[in-house]
């Protein structure tokens, strides 16, 4: 039985119908920018998240930079931010002038530690911008610990996290913004390009509201210098639509990350996620092998139609884009670590029972060859 380790089909296949009635709705009503569908998404997500606001906008990269500019982060300032993320979550912060600071992550749950956050604040710090990286939420109670004692913003990236919480409380509620994502392969996904911001903040909730939209509230007059990220009302439709039965497939990806805990816990060579992980999303799977055998077990697994992948190979420490920085930065040997450790098993919703043990028994076997 082959498993890729990612493929949209079958959830673009179940979804047919829910995608035709929401296309036909925007299309019968007319208005296809900034209508009814993205107010209705905008408060259904809000309410998901137990926030006040949702404001969304063209993709999780704009969140991202709307988020921390309407936090007022800007040249001059720093950012702390995780060393192993996705390169979005630092190219936000380069992109409204800001430094980036990272930190070496804890090795539980891959996010930020908040004594080394502690440690890497300086008179500069303007926020400290979480990520909820695989869907496990970073530890926001202590972080906003953190950074209240030092008059420093939280917010969060939460492009991998719609579904995530911290002790019942939705990730969305907690610090003071998180900025989404809804690309496709995301655990609540769009049909192209989509994001949003959540926070409890009137004011930061305006403020992006009027940048998403050339500044403007009403016709003809601009207030700030805003720009265009808007989320089309065809991809609100189905977001709203999908967000209706997300709870059921956030179960059933618990549901398979479970099996593979249970069934894997025992495996030599194979470090299972650890942490709180009662409330994970699980937008990855992510394991930790042995730097010498990952490479085989990943040729292995695809011998026998298991598809695998790394988030991410390379940190953005480690990319050309960053290389006029790295004289400024501190070491990161657990990221680097990491980076060279990490592979993620296939997890989606429409994965069945049979494609979950084909994971399992194929893990099994390759990982005794592997150890040999
Ligand atoms: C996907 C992702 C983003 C960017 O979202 P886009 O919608 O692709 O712009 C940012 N941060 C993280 C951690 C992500 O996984």
């Amino acid at each position: 039985m082959r498993v890729p380790f990612l493929d949209l089909a079958p959830a673009l296949d179940r979804d047919a119908p829910l995608i035709a009635g929401a296309v036909s709705r925007v299309v019968q009503r007319g208005q296809l920018v900034l209508g009814p569908e993205v107010v209705a998404f905008e408060s259904a997500f809000a309410d998901f998240n137990h926030a006040r606001h949702c404001v969304a906008v063209g993709n999780g990269f704009d969140a991202l930079c709307l988020m921390l500019q309407a936090a007022t982060v800007g040249p001059g300032d720093e950012v702390i931010v995780p060393a192993n993320t996705y390169i979005a979550t630092w190219l936000a912060v380069s992109a409204t002038g800001a430094r980036v600071v990272p930190v070496d992550p804890d090795e539980d749950m891959f996010n930020l530690d908040p004594a080394a956050v502690e440690m890497a604040m300086t008179a500069k710090t303007k926020a400290v911008l979480a990520v909820h990286l695989y869907g496990g939420c970073a530890k926001m109670d202590l972080l906003q610990t953190v950074c209240e004692a030092r008059g420093v913003y939280l917010l969060a990236d939460a492009a991998q996290a719609a579904g995530t919480s911290l002790r019942g409380r939705p990730c969305g509620a907690l610090g003071m913004a998180s900025a989404f994502s809804f690309y496709p392969t995301k655990n609540l996904g769009a049909l192209g390009d989509g994001g949003a911001v959540v926070t409890d903040s009137d004011e930061l909730a305006e403020r992006i509201r009027l940048a998403r939209n050339y500044g403007s509230r009403a016709k003809d007059v601009h207030v700030v210098k805003g720009r265009n990220s808007r989320l089309d009302e065809i991809q609100a439709a189905i977001l709203l639509d999908r967000l209706r039965q997300f709870p059921k497939e956030q179960a059933r990806r618990r549901e398979i990350a479970l099996k593979y805990r249970t069934r894997l816990s025992d495996v030599p060579g194979i470090r299972l996620p650890t942490g709180d992980l009662e409330d994970h999303a699980w937008h990855l799977f992510t394991v930790r092998v042995d730097a010498r055998h990952r490479d085989r077990l990943r040729s292995q697994l695809s011998e026998v139609g298991i598809g695998t992948g790394i988030y991410y190979p390379v940190p953005p420490h480690q990319q050309a884009a960053y290389m006029d920085e790295i004289s400024t930065m501190p070491a990161l040997p657990v990221a680097e670590r990491l980076a060279a450790e990490i592979r993620s098993l296939p997890l989606n919703a429409t994965m069945t029972d049979d494609h979950a043990e084909a994971v399992i028994a194929a893990v099994r076997s390759c990982a005794a060859k592997c150890a040999d």
